[in-house]
């Protein structure tokens, strides 16, 4: 199934329990602008090479959109598509004052030396720089990107448009970022996570977590939720993870990670195994926090954990969340969990129109709140009207941009 039939799949559901007009919907599912652009960049061996760029901006009914750039070999035009409708639902869950946006480059980053990376970056910027800026479309990072990157980003914009901080988040903390964002999203799937036992009466010390991908969002999940006692049972990333039924050090992974270019391969404290078979170990929450679509109608039914937790962005297809849900299997939506990256991006955007910056303290105590509210008109959705907590959400989403689309009128 393609990335984008699933969302459709969710945004109908939701767009029927709202019982929204046919124009409403057509209007809410189509993209403001998809841009495709070609980017020639020499290679440090003189060569040339030629990648592809995209930027889909969904919506802007709720106010400038917002999504992150992903560097990855497998980004194409209908990933990027589903990708930027989920930011459009995920800014309104949370109640952000943004629309949805999502960009992407075809390539793989762990391929090309830093040099040629920043003049990818910078071809790309040149190439859509009219397009985006603070006001109408704010990047940020996600798969493959990190903060020099929007570095890079910033610095090639300000060439064009004059000094605007404010065009792109998730930058460097020494060049116009914040405290907080780079931990942001892993704090808000682990604060989440937490929530959600709670209100499923369950005891969170001890409680046995699986987590696939172990880059920006997977590593800060794992130390928060090891700070919080949970035990985590398995870790993995693109090369395969390892497992330790008693719980894994995960300082001791971190570090491996740190002194080996992020990568979990030769970790010692723990016994080897596949992703496939960590999506199907005994837990009681799995976290896939790297690709999409790695939870099939195939491996669904494999899966053994009563609570799946979605960080990374679209892990589940439709038919393995059908299949979940007749299962009885709790799944918490991306569009809710993983969005402690998009509002710590909203804080980092505040700040720097505002040419002011807050502490860590701060960011965190917002940002809890932010996420904390949204889980909770989540779960009273869900509750009082009988349907799983990612109908409940896009109920909250969808139904928020609905109304704003409907007041700014039409004439
Ligand atoms: P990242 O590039 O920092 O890390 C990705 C991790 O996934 C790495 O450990 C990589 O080795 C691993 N990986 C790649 N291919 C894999 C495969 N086939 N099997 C298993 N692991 C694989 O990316 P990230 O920023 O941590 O993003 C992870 C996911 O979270 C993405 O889906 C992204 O869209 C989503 N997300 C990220 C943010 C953010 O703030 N970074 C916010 C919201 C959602």
């Amino acid at each position: 199934m393609r990335s984008s039939e699933a969302t459709r799949i969710y945004f109908d559901r939701a767009a029927d329990c709202l019982d929204l007009s046919a124009g409403i919907r057509r209007q809410l599912l189509g993209a403001k602008r998809e841009v495709q652009v070609q980017i020639p960049v020499e290679l440090d061996s003189g060569e040339m090479a030629t990648y592809v760029g995209y930027r889909v901006q969904h919506n802007d009914a709720r106010g400038p959109m917002k999504g992150g750039l992903r560097y990855h070999p497998q980004v194409d035009l209908d990933e990027v598509r589903a990708l930027a409708a989920l930011m459009t639902w995920k800014t309104a869950v949370v109640n952000l004052p943004y629309g949805g946006a999502k960009g992407g480059i075809a390539l793989d980053p762990t391929k090309l030396s830093r040099r040629e990376l920043e003049r990818v970056t910078r071809r790309f910027v040149d190439a859509i720089h009219d397009l985006f800026g603070p006001d109408v479309d704010i990047p940020a990072p996600d798969m493959g990107t990190t903060a020099e990157v929007m570095a890079w980003i910033m610095n090639q914009y300000d060439k064009y448009h004059g000094f605007s901080p404010a065009c792109v988040t998730g930058k460097p903390i020494d060049y116009h970022g914040i405290p907080g964002r780079e931990e942001a999203t892993g704090r808000g799937v682990g604060a989440l996570t937490l929530k959600l036992l709670s209100r499923l009466g369950r005891r969170i010390p001890g409680t046995r977590v699986a987590i696939q991908g172990f880059g920006n969002v997977g590593t800060h999940t794992a130390k928060f939720l090891h700070d919080a006692e949970c035990t985590i049972v398995a870790v993995s990333d693109a090369d395969g993870g390892f497992q330790r039924p008693e719980g894994l050090d995960v300082l001791a992974c971190l570090r491996h990670a740190r002194e080996h270019g992020g990568r979990l391969a030769g970790f010692t404290g723990g016994d080897a195994l596949t992703n496939a078979e960590l999506l199907a170990i005994d837990c009681d929450v799995l976290i896939p926090a790297a690709l999409g679509g790695v939870l099939t109608k195939a491996n669904a039914a494999t899966v053994k954990a009563p609570i799946v937790v979605e960080a990374a962005n679209a892990p589940i297809e439709a038919d393995a969340d059908a299949i979940f849900d007749e299962r009885g299997i709790v799944v918490a939506p991306d569009i809710l969990v993983n969005a402690g990256g998009v509002t710590a991006s909203y804080f980092e955007w505040v700040q720097n129109r505002q040419h002011y910056q807050w502490g860590v303290a701060r960011v965190y105590q917002e940002l809890d709140r932010v996420l904390g509210e949204a889980f909770e008109q989540v779960w009273q959705l869900s509750t009082s009207r009988k349907v799983p907590l990612r109908t409940a959400a896009y109920m909250l989403g969808v139904g928020r941009v609905a109304r704003a689309t409907i007041l700014g009128g039409t004439a």
